[in-house]
Formats: structure tokens, C-alpha cells, sequence
């Protein structure tokens, strides 16, 4: 760290080097594409024939769980392998097809499992633990199995259920997105010509005319607004979807259904998002000193939505290449101990070929995502890959996830339980982001370089933290609303709108037409009441963020059991071992505002030693 280079002088002195495309090599999970295909063939039949046992004795339920363990551990290495030819070409059918069965496959032996269990009952497995100690470490799954059993329907009728139901689900989503493409934004005049308010959105955002860019931002609200009963009665189908396929699985509606797979409850769920609300303030408070910074930067009197993209700190950051991304990351990981830095750094080094990114997209995914898999090291995918530090972030993120699940595997994690609640995995990997920001928050002198990381990570920690909290409230309002019948096309929702944002933002007073805004929430349309999970993920990133600042060694203990022991027990239990006592996500929020306080207040310092607006600024 005391050898640091700034970042300009950093910039300077590799702009030459660019970033070479680099692939994965498969061999990390097959010798080849021959050899993936033959065991897959012996794979499907082996699971295929997995049984259903009827109360075995404890010796032979030992003997099962190992086997449907191996299974789920081959699952894995081709759900990886496959996961990869997929993603290196989008039209690969074939592999996406492989990919389907395969996963089918790992629903059949977690399902013939949990039957196997339930033969047993709770009494019964207590017993066979009493007989044989090695079978508590299963005793999750049947917890699970048990907990899923009022909500299942005959098979018969799951299966119908489940045809109907995931062809209207994607129904809509192709008409959300088709809709949306479809739509006409129209043109704004600029110095540098006719700019397109669709395509040219970020250009026309930063646009040093304010003219110009209050006109693209109106021209996108409206062109949004014009297909609002579209997007409404999507919306409306949607919810009443997933209500009726809630109730015929005997949940009171669709958020509890929702939530229930996800290992949380509706009443966790509301509570945690009030617990958020009641320190709305100081959400508005960062907000206000943000729109105070830009109208002061820009010399206005009111900063609106269209002014926020401006570059107002006399900071643009330096290209990031690839070179600095293998350095500054792993460095910034630091406080998770030098074991976890020794893993970083091997997953990002070109030399042992477990990164995959592309300067070209070509057929390739676009989207970034681990690849992990039992018996191999964890390896990461970037569809396209920029030089920037936002693209940074995204690989300090992606890339916690392939640790992560790369260490659960080194320290002896079962297959069955080296898959969580997706707001735990989440949690894990947005710490990475923070603490990346704050390196490079902590590495520079300069105020305006200071104040933009600072940005970066007040945005990423309240995005999370508020935002999922009002994005909570806002969704169960729809789902309520469209089910009590008071909430019926696109006027009832841009009201419920209004009403949830003002509570916790000042910008939906300042510009109503962020009524629309229901409309712009993709996963309402795409993965309906996934949100909250976020809420989840960023109030427990918070907290674990300032313990590794604060006491990095007491954290790195907790932090390497949390690696070894997978997701073994119910949410509420793994956070009472990783804390050391009970502690619930409202019991997080009061610690994370602290926080949260503190940076708006250095940003608050930061921006009185920047200088003031030039006078040539309009
Ligand atoms: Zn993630």
C-alpha cells in the first residue's frame, strides 16, 4: 500500500496496454467436450434411477445421502461447463438445451431426497442421528423438506401448475420487453447534431446545455407515459398470475409464496422495510446535499432529475485497465485476510486461465457471473469487459462470488449446502464493491478523486438499503392494491408511485413525473418480488463492512467460519453464529445508519474544500 501510484500517473503509464481477450480453459471441469457429453449420458441415467427409499436404517441412509451427494456434485461440474458454452455463444441451442437437463437433473435428486426424508419424520431421523452422529449434518434438509410440505400439490398437479405458469410469466416479460423496445423517444437538437433520447441517452444526460437535457429527460417520461395502460394491464396480469398460483399452493398470497422460498417472511419483510423508513431522513438529507453540490457546481438556483449525471467535481476517473484491476482489487480485499487476497489474485491471473472476458461481444452473454463448481477452483465470466472503474466493481462483485464458492469447497462444503438464500450470496460480494471503493477512497489525495469514490459508495450502500426497503413497500402496494381491486391501470399505480417515493426520496417532489417510474423497475416484470432480497443483502454488506474496517482480525475469523460452513441451517441461524447472538435484519438497520451518517458527512466536508462553480458555467 505505501507504494502506491496515483491513478492519473497510473493511467499514464499502461494506456498503452490493452486487455488481450482471455478464455476460460474447460479443463478445469472436463478433458473435453467428448468426454463432458459421455459422463452427462451416464449422469441423466444414474439420477433417472435414484431412488425413493422407505425408512432405511441409518447405515443405508448414511450410504444414500453420500450418493445423492455425488450426483449433485456432477450436476454442478456440468451445470459450470454447460453455463460456460452458453454464454460464450448465446446461440449455442444444443448447449442451452444440455443445460435445461441438467438442471432438471439436480431438481430430481434434491426432490427424491427430501421424499426419502419425510419417510423418516423428524422423530425418526432424531433417533437415526442418535445411532449414527454423521447424519446431523442433513438434518437442514429435512427441516426443508418438512417446511415445504403443506404448500406442495399431487405431482399431477404441480406439474400442470407449473407448465401454465412459467409460459405466462415469460409471456409477459417478452411483451414488457418487447414493449419497450418498441418505443419511440425521439430526438433532441444539440451542438453536436440530433442526438436520439433512447440511444444516446447518457451523451444527452451529461450535455452541458441544460436545455438540452431537461428536453431528453421530458421526451423519455413521455414516451414512457404514451404506453402506460401497456405496461399497466402487464403488470395487472402479472400480479393476478402469481396471486392465483400463491393461493392454489395454499399461501395467503404472493409475496408471502414469494418470500417463503426465499427463507423469509412477509412480517420480516415489513418490518425491516419501517425500520428503513424511519431514517428516511437522512436518505433525503444525502440527496439534498447532492442536489445543493450540483446546482451550486452548475451556478442554478434548483438542481432537477436532468441535472444529477453531470460531472460536477472536477473528476473524471482514469481508464482502469486490466493491469490495475489485477493489482488494486485483490489489494483492496485486504481486510478479508491474505488467504482470501492469495485466492483473488490466482482467479484474476491470465497465467492459470480461469477468467473469461472479451473486448467484442460477438454472440457472447451479456452479463457478467461466477462459475463454480466441486473438485475445481472458482472462475469468472465478463461478457464485455471495459477499461472502466464501475466494470472494476462489477469483478471485485463476481468475482467474491467465485471465492466464495471456491473456499465452501476447499473446507469440505456438502453440494446440497453450498447454495443459500440468494440475499446471503448477494451480501458477501457487495462488501467486495465497498471495500473497493474504499481503497480507492483511501488512496488518493485529491478531494474532487476523494469525493467521486465516496459517491460511488454512498450511492451503492443507500441503492441497496433504502431503495430495496421503498422498492419492498412499493411492490407488495401493487400486489395488495390489483388484489383488493383499488388498484386497476396506469393512473392507480403512478399514485401509489408518489405516495410510497415522497416518503423516502425528495425527488418525486421536486419531479412529479417520476410517477412513471413503476414502469422503468424491470424485475417487477422479469423476477416479480425479488427485490426485498436486495434489502437483505445490502443491510447485512453494510454492517460487515465496517466490521472488516474496524477490526479486520476479529472480522477475518468470523469471515473464514462464514467461508467453511455453507448454508447448513436457517438464515437466522447462520447470522447468530457469524455474529456471535440473535440478530435479525431490523436489528442491523440502526448500526448501518451509523454508517451511512458518517461518509455523508466526510462528502459533506469534501465538497466545502472543492472549488466553486467557473463563471462561464450556465
Ligand atoms: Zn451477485
Amino acid at each position: 500500500m505505501k507504494t502506491f501510484i496515483p491513478f492519473v500517473l497510473l493511467a499514464v503509464l499502461v494506456a498503452a496496454v490493452h486487455a488481450e481477450d482471455r478464455r476460460i480453459d474447460p479443463r478445469l471441469w472436463f478433458a473435453s467436450s467428448a468426454a463432458e457429453a459421455t459422463d452427462r449420458t451416464t449422469l441423466l441415467t444414474d439420477v433417472a434411477a435414484l431412488p425413493v427409499l422407505d425408512t432405511p436404517a441409518p447405515g443405508a441412509l448414511l450410504d444414500y445421502l453420500h450418493k445423492a451427494e455425488r450426483l449433485q456434485a456432477r450436476v454442478q461440474r456440468h451445470a459450470a461447463w454447460l453455463h460456460l458454452r452458453t454464454a460464450q455463444d448465446i446461440d449455442d441451442h444444443a448447449a442451452a438445451e444440455a443445460r435445461r437437463a441438467v438442471g432438471d437433473a439436480g431438481d430430481t435428486v434434491v426432490e427424491r431426497t427430501r421424499q426419502t426424508l419425510r419417510t423418516i419424520g423428524e422423530d425418526g431421523f432424531a433417533k437415526d442421528v442418535a445411532a449414527l452422529p454423521a447424519l446431523a449434518r442433513y438434518h437442514w434438509l429435512l427441516e426443508r423438506a418438512v417446511r415445504a410440505l403443506p404448500h406442495e400439490l399431487p405431482d399431477a398437479q404441480q406439474s400442470i401448475l407449473d407448465t401454465l405458469s412459467d409460459q405466462d410469466s415469460q409471456t409477459f416479460w417478452n411483451i414488457y420487453q418487447k414493449t419497450r423496445r418498441a418505443t419511440a423517444y425521439g430526438h433532441v437538437h444539440t451542438s453536436q447534431g440530433d442526438l436520439d433520447v433512447g440511444k444516446d441517452a447518457d451523451k444527452l444526460a451529461s450535455d452541458p446545455d441544460r436545455g438540452v437535457r431537461e428536453q431528453a429527460w421530458k421526451l423519455r417520461q413521455d414516451a414512457l407515459a404514451a404506453q402506460e395502460e401497456t405496461y399497466a394491464s402487464i403488470l395487472v396480469g402479472i400480479v393476478r398470475l402469481n396471486d392465483r398460483v400463491a393461493k392454489l399452493q395454499h399461501f395467503n398470497d404472493a409475496p408471502e409464496a414469494a418470500y417463503f422460498a426465499r427463507l423469509f417472511t412477509r412480517a420480516d419483510v415489513d418490518a425491516t422495510a419501517k425500520a428503513v423508513e424511519a431514517h428516511a431522513p437522512l436518505l433525503q438529507a444525502y440527496q439534498r446535499l447532492r442536489a445543493e453540490h450540483v446546482a451550486h457546481a452548475l451556478g442554478i438556483e434548483q438542481a432537477h432529475s436532468w441535472d444529477l449525471a453531470m460531472p460536477t467535481s472536477g473528476f473524471e476517473p482514469p481508464a482502469f485497465d486490466d493491469m490495475q484491476m489485477r493489482r488494486v482489487i485483490p489489494e483492496a480485499l485486504a481486510p478479508l485476510g491474505r488467504d482470501y487476497v492469495a485466492h483473488f489474485r490466482a482467479l484474476l491471473d491470465p497465467a492459470n486461465k480461469r477468467t473469461d472476458l472479451a473486448t467484442v461481444q460477438g454472440t457472447r452473454e451479456d452479463d457478467a457471473f461466477s462459475l463454480a463448481a466441486p473438485g475445481s477452483p472458482g472462475a469468472l465470466f465478463l461478457g464485455v469487459w471495459k477499461p472502466t472503474v464501475k466494470e472494476a466493481s462489477v469483478v471485485a462483485h463476481e468475482g467474491g462470488h467465485a471465492i466464495h464458492s471456491q473456499l465452501m469447497d476447499e473446507r469440505g462444503v456438502s453440494p446440497f449446502f453450498n447454495h443459500g438464500p440468494s440475499w446471503m450470496h448477494e451480501a458477501i460480494a457487495i462488501l467486495n464493491e465497498m471495500l473497493f471503493y474504499e481503497y480507492l477512497y483511501r488512496h488518493t489525495d485529491d478531494p474532487a478523486a476523494k469525493a467521486y469514490y465516496l459517491q460511488a459508495q454512498l450511492d451503492e450502500m443507500t441503492f441497496e438499503i433504502f431503495t430495496s426497503a421503498e422498492e419492498a413497500q412499493w411492490e407488495e402496494g401493487i400486489y395488495d392494491g390489483v388484489v383488493a381491486g383499488k388498484i386497476r391501470g396506469a393512473a392507480d399505480m403512478d399514485a401509489l408511485t408518489l405516495d410510497i417515493t415522497r416518503r423516502f426520496e425528495i425527488w418525486p417532489s421536486i419531479d412529479p413525473s417520476l410517477a412513471h417510474a413503476w414502469i422503468g423497475k424491470r424485475l417487477m416484470f422479469e423476477d416479480p418480488l425479488y427485490l426485498a432480497n436486495y434489502l437483505y443483502a445490502g443491510l447485512w454488506a453494510t454492517r460487515m463492512f465496517d466490521m472488516a474496517r474496524k477490526d479486520p482480525a476479529d472480522f477475518q475469523k468470523r469471515y473464514a467460519a462464514l467461508m467453511a460452513e455453507g448454508f447448513d441451517a436457517a438464515p437466522d441461524q447462520l447470522l447468530a453464529r457469524f455474529f456471535g447472538k440473535p440478530m435479525t435484519p431490523p436489528d442491523l438497520v440502526d448500526a448501518d445508519m451509523a454508517v451511512i451518517q458518517e461518509k455523508v458527512d466526510a462528502l459533506a466536508q469534501l465538497y466545502r474544500r472543492l472549488p466553486g462553480p467557473p463563471s462561464s458555467q450556465r
